[in-house]
């Protein structure tokens, strides 16, 4: 099924005369109207007439999450305040989110590229689907849900928690596609079995789930137990969310809609672009966007690109499972946080000293966040219980304002977190841990 056949099965000289002529003309736009990328070419002694064809995207300079952060909040933008109709919102360090920002043409655009994607998971006017991502300044549940309802399924806004709401909603509605997080995916099914539903009662037949990686056995877990076809999304808040790219059916490589995202694999390490084939960091430049273009993205998701034909028909190029970040980014429960932004939260407490071991955990499938932090010796010895416990609880308060998600903190007794020597281990992942 396809929603814009025309675009999804181009020759690749149609599709690089499109990318040529969008890439021309964000170059000169952005030079135009973002003082930022302005003084950026001008220190490269750079000129958007340079730019005559793809191959000299390389002469453009690469766009940072810092650069999004020291331009906070409009300074990305190349509209006036005015012409934005739509903010979304990644949670960002130090408490100030990442933000994006839509004109009514970026929310059309935005619209289609879910559209096409909802269309190649098989999404069907007859179909009922249920968003079970977060409706909050986060960009999926609303991505998704455009998506559903332009194809004209219903659609079900249930966004997420509430789980056994959400179960009975499937019932009563036969709802046949769940959209959420592979981990929410589990947790509902899980909570399925407990109620003792069978889960061919239920019309499920299609998951999307996007947010955080899911591993082929994950993949495997949930299609057994919802007993339906589950498929990846992968989406970012900066390129303005889902639909950026999706498995179709074939389930071999996500789908870029690259008209309106142009990839490059690039070495982290050095940022030479790398051939086809090879696995390294994707970047993207956001080809067609009116209020926040940005060139050269670094997206620090390290996959690989295929240009081989595609199953389903679709010549879209196609990128592999995200296997990595190419920074210190951690994604829990679907919610992405730096360790340096959790810390920043902590050691705003006087008490607190800067010694800490962040545990990632897995409970009954989902995951958690264990901080174990030391405090000044003179606290720990002097303050009786009582301040330790408030001290805990103004902190979990605080984390959770400013990072979006609870985590527990256990204040430990001075000098017992090892000392480094070197590069601090301050994460530890148990989430694979049997
Ligand atoms: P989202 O709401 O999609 O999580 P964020 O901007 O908060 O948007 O996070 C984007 C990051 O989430 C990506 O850079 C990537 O690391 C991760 N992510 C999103 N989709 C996937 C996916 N399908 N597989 C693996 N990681 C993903
Ligand atoms: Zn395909």
């Amino acid at each position: 099924m396809f929603w814009d056949k025309k675009t999804e099965c181009l020759s690749r000289d149609e599709m690089t005369h499109i990318q040529e002529t969008h890439l021309k003309k964000t170059t000169k736009y952005i030079f135009e109207n973002v003082a930022f990328y302005k003084q950026k070419f001008d220190k490269a002694g750079l000129h958007p007439d340079d730019i005559k064809g793809l191959e000299d995207i390389t002469r453009l300079p690469f766009t940072t999450k810092s650069d999004l952060r020291d331009n906070y909040p409009y300074g990305m933008c190349a509209v006036p305040p005015s012409h934005i109709v739509r903010v979304h919102a990644s949670s960002g360090t130090t408490g100030k989110p990442t933000p994006v920002f839509y004109t009514a043409q970026d929310l059309e655009n935005w619209v289609n590229c879910v559209t096409r994607n909802c269309c190649m998971a098989g999404i069907r006017q007859i179909d009922v689907c249920q968003i079970a991502f977060r409706y909050t300044l986060f960009t999926g549940a609303f991505g998704h849900h455009l998506g559903a309802e332009r194809i004209g399924a219903t659609v079900i806004p249930t966004s997420s928690g509430q789980t056994e709401r959400q179960i009975m909603m499937m019932q009563d509605f036969g709802t046949t596609v769940l959209h959420c997080t592979p981990s929410y995916a589990i947790t509902i099914a899980e909570r399925i079995r407990e109620m003792g539903i069978n889960k061919n009662d239920l019309s499920l037949r299609l998951g999307i789930h996007g947010a955080e990686p899911m591993s082929e056995e994950l993949r495997t877990e949930i299609e057994e137990r919802l007993g339906i076809t589950a498929l990846r999304d992968y989406g970012m808040t900066e390129l303005g969310g889902p639909g950026t790219s999706i498995e179709c059916l074939e389930k071999n490589g996500y789908h870029i809609n690259e008209d309106f995202f142009y990839p490059e694999i690039i070495d982290p390490d050095t940022c030479e672009p790398l051939p086809d084939g090879q696995t390294g960091e994707l970047v993207f430049t956001l080809l067609q966007k009116e209020a926040m273009p940005l060139i050269r993205y670094r997206s620090r998701d390290i996959t690989h690109l295929e240009s081989e034909p595609c199953g389903c028909g679709r010549t879209l190029v196609r990128h592999g499972p995200i296997i990595g970040r190419s920074d210190d980014m951690l994604i829990v429960g679907g919610v992405n946080f730096f360790p340096s932004q959790l810390e920043c939260v902590m050691l705003g407490f006087e008490e607190i000293e800067p010694h800490y071991v962040i545990r990632l955990k897995k409970k009954k499938r989902l995951d958690h966040v264990l901080v174990e932090v030391e405090t000044a010796p003179d606290f720990w010895t002097n303050a009786p219980k009582k301040k330790i416990a408030e001290l805990v609880q103004k902190m979990e308060t605080k984390v959770k304002n400013i990072i979006g998600f609870s985590m527990k903190i256990d204040i430990v007794e001075p000098f017992t977190i090892p000392r480094s020597e070197g590069k601090a281990q301050r994460v530890v992942d148990e989430r694979m841990k049997k």
